[in-house]
């Protein structure tokens, strides 16, 4: 028999990540392609502490359904945090997701129709690419520079229409570029008079261990922008916990679709997030992973200037738990990436992270799931691969020549 299945199935891409982790599961591989928080930041004990705490004290309760919305007091938690950075929000614009994942469907559900046109960063979060790829939209990119999105082109981007911007502001997946406050700014005032919403997509903004700490993109935009944010960086990937800050006639919708698909989220991983947040020092725990990503993040910095060849760049994230590399014009990424396999490193070719199939000579390194050690003796071994590609392309010219 022969399946019918939708046309969807047919133009969405499967995970090149997944592909290539497969490829990188062997623990001898030292591994920059996975986008793993590192393990130890887990907080195992607390959470077990939690959980018995909710058992003994809620059991019953914490078992049985509950509303599609999320646990009040968690979305009470979430909308009086962003307190901080001066946003007054109110825990009915936040919904509780099975990850900040789950919200990008939600999205594309309640606003893409067939052929809607969706703009995204150039380069950009490649699950966000088959998230909304499913609602099989149009995608236009806009180019990244150092300190954000290029302005000037989301200003003509937005001229023709789409309906969606989906961006990553503060340490973007795959490049750490996080937007200046300028940016924000200028991007905000690009969104006056346009119906797009402004898809802001936030899971490492806490993770920031240099530089100043700007708020999100929901402080210089009044309305016409649904914050995403997750406790995947913060707490564990594994709970699946993450939300979305919407406006209120946004939320209707989103609650109908969510009620769709799920009902609600795991309320007995709600209750345990929640207690968890309530019995600790949590900016403590935060801090903590912070100093933990700035050793690993100089590291990896510190190794890529001490080995790579010139001509190699390289964003300097300041949080995050990814940094981008641009080889010479000409390189392809993935033939590094087979020559890097044979010595046992490990990273993501860039060109899955563009709309296009372009950016052939990029990659992402990830420095969260790997100790100093592994990081300069992997960034020495990737050297020693680039430096062979470089050699072998300079036969290529000359063979040419000939
Ligand atoms: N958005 C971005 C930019 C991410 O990097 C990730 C995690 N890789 C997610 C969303 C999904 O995170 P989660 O579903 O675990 O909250």
């Amino acid at each position: 028999m022969t399946q019918q299945f939708a046309d969807r199935m047919y133009s969405v891409k499967r995970s090149f990540i997944r592909e290539i982790l497969k490829v990188v599961d062997d623990p001898s591989i030292i591994s920059f392609a996975g986008g793993l928080p590192n393990p130890k930041s887990f907080p195992v004990e607390e959470v077990t502490a939690a959980t018995i705490k909710v058992m003994k004290e809620s059991g019953e309760s914490a078992m049985q359904y509950s509303t599609t919305e999320g646990y009040l007091p968690l979305r009470e938690y979430i909308a009086r945090r962003y307190a901080k950075y001066g946003i007054k929000a109110d825990a009915g614009e936040i919904l509780i997701t099975t990850g900040s994942q789950q919200g990008l469907d939600l999205i594309g559900k309640i606003f893409l129709n067939k052929g809607d046109t969706v703009a995204v960063e150039r380069p950009t979060y490649l699950a966000a690419i088959q998230s909304f790829g499913m609602y099989e939209p149009r995608f236009v990119d806009v180019p990244l520079m150092g300190d954000g999105v290029d302005v000037e082109a989301l200003r003509q981007v937005l001229e023709s229409g789409p309906k969606l911007f989906y961006s990553v502001p503060s340490f973007q997946n795959p490049t750490g570029i996080t937007y200046s406050h300028e940016k924000r700014k200028q991007a905000a005032d690009a969104f006056k008079d346009c119906d797009a919403v402004f898809i802001e997509d936030n899971p490492y903004g806490d993770i920031r261990f240099m530089g100043e700490d700007l708020p999100p993109m929901r402080r210089y935009m009044g309305s016409g922008v649904i914050t995403m944010g997750t406790f995947s960086k913060t707490i564990s990937p594994g709970m699946r916990l993450g939300w979305l800050y919407a406006p209120s006639e946004i939320m209707d919708k989103l609650i109908t679709a969510k009620q769709a698909a799920d009902l609600h989220t795991s309320y007995f991983v709600q209750r345990v997030v929640y207690q968890y947040l309530a019995d600790n020092d949590v900016e403590g725990h935060i801090k903590k992973i912070q100093s933990m990503y700035k050793v690993q993040r100089d590291a990896m910095v510190h190794a890529i200037e001490r080995y790579f060849p010139a001509g190699v760049e390289y964003t300097k994230p300041e949080g995050g738990m990814f940094l981008w590399v641009i080889l010479p014009e000409g390189l392809s990424s993935t033939k590094l990436f087979d020559m890097a396999i044979q010595d046992k490193v490990a990273f993501v070719p860039g060109e899955a992270f563009f709309i296009d199939g372009s950016g052939r000579n990029t990659l992402r390194l990830n420095y969260s799931s790997s100790d100093e050690a592994r990081i300069e003796a992997g960034i020495r071994r990737l050297a020693k691969a680039i430096n062979t590609l470089l050699e072998e392309s300079k036969n290529d010219i000359i063979d040419i020549r000939w």
